[in-house]
């Protein structure tokens, strides 16, 4: 047992959502290892990225929109804590082609939640963002409350302060068992025991957790780094974030921003893969995406391609997140279905916040999962 005041926390994964429970439970007093299996932080974690979205606009998914304005409070919080602030607030414009529900969805939970948004006429579409291809376009709004944080910065930057605040980080630590039971992890020879344990293990939960075996289903994500034609260079430094719903798999893009590349994915899920197999994107992973990005950017065929990334996350059937308590003593997190690092750090928080009695581990996953108790 531990020597000190509040249990010892020993947590698998050090993605946003294990390094987000290590800061929300060192915030309020406990000793925290972290366990990795690769380098802290590890470039294969679904967390390891130049830029991710984050956005109140949130399709059907209402119960999420409502957590965003606390999403960005815990985000505040961590910013204060690293005295850096690694969010860029931009506009995000959102594309309709055909009729789908996450449009006019979004816009009234935008609403309810007083997040402003105005609609783009769409004979102004071309000439204020000309890279984009408005053939087949039929509706499209910019919003608010919404921007890009930086992952690789957050990460390092949490890895850095969490070290200085007594974390015991264990890199190339691949817990090959845990036991929820008694809080304890298996590497190799080599048994750990704390008190509590939280399994935030991504696209790998599965083979730890089994009970998620085919419920959070790893899938293989192809993005692509790209660099724009010259004529089109300085449109894309002042651009948004763009989503843009489709025809056949629609895309999101990042703009570039310093310190960082263009770069565009597209919204199909592949659900398959192996989160240990080659990284590097093939022709069958990024066909599809660059046939839907020849749909929403005009003449993409001119744009070089910088890098071709194939990436993971998990996948659950109503792409909802995962927090519960797994035995006696051991909690599992996966923020995954592709929208979980906006949430990360405050799915971090609601798993130090059970674990520190100031919630039930009842409500954990109904709150993680975005619906009402
Ligand atoms: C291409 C792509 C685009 C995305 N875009 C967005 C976006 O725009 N906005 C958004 O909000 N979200 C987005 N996401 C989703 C978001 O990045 C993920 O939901 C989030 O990063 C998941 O974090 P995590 O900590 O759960 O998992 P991870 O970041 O994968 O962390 C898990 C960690 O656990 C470690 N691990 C696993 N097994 C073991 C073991 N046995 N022993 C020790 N260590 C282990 C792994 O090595 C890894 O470092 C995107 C994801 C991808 C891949």
């Amino acid at each position: 047992m531990t020597h000190s005041a509040l249990p010892r926390v020993l947590v698998v994964g050090s993605g946003i959502a294990g390094l987000s429970t290590a800061w929300a439970l060192t915030r309020r007093g406990f000793a925290v290892e972290v366990f990795e299996q690769g380098q802290v932080p590890n470039a294969k974690a679904s967390s390891y990225d130049e830029h991710r979205i984050t956005r109140h606009a949130y399709g059907t998914f209402d119960g999420y929109a409502r957590m965003m304005p606390d999403a960005f409070r815990v985000y505040e919080d961590l910013w204060a804590d690293l005295g850096v602030r690694h969010f860029e607030p931009l506009p995000l414009v959102v594309l309709k082609r055909e009729d789908v529900p996450w449009f006019d969805a979004s816009r009234a939970s935008m609403d309810e939640l007083d997040v402003a948004h105005r609609d783009i006429p769409l004979g102004e579409v071309a000439s204020r963002y000309p890279m984009l291809e408005t053939e087949g376009l039929t509706g499209a709004y910019e919003a608010e409350g919404a921007g890009v944080l930086f992952p690789i910065r957050i990460l390092t930057d949490l890895v850095v302060h969490l070290a200085g605040r007594g974390v015991r980080f264990h890199a190339g630590a691949r817990v090959d068992a845990v036991d929820p039971e008694t809080a304890t992890v298996r590497v190799g020879a080599a048994t750990h025991r704390g008190d509590v344990l939280v399994v935030a293990a991504g696209a790998w939960v599965d083979r730890l957790v089994p009970r998620l075996k085919g419920v959070a289903v790893p899938s293989r994500q192809a993005v692509a780094f790209v660099a724009p034609p010259p004529d089109l260079a300085e449109a894309w430094s002042r651009a948004p974030v763009f989503i843009d719903l489709g025809l056949a798999s629609g895309t999101y893009t990042l703009p570039p921003r310093p310190g960082t590349r263009l770069k565009v994915g597209d919204h199909e899920f592949t659900r398959r893969g192996d989160p240990d197999g080659d990284r590097l994107a093939t022709d069958e992973d990024v066909a599809r995406l660059f046939a839907a990005a020849a749909l929403s950017y005009r003449d993409f065929d001119r744009y070089g391609v910088l890098e071709r990334k194939a990436c993971f996350y998990t996948v659950t059937e109503d792409e909802s997140f995962i927090a519960e308590a797994i035995g006696a003593r051991g909690y599992v997190l996966s923020a995954c279905s592709g929208h979980g690092f906006k949430l990360g750090a405050l799915m971090g928080e609601g798993v130090a916040r059970v674990i520190a009695g100031e919630r039930t581990r009842d409500e954990l996953p109904h709150w993680a999962a975005g619906r009402r108790a």
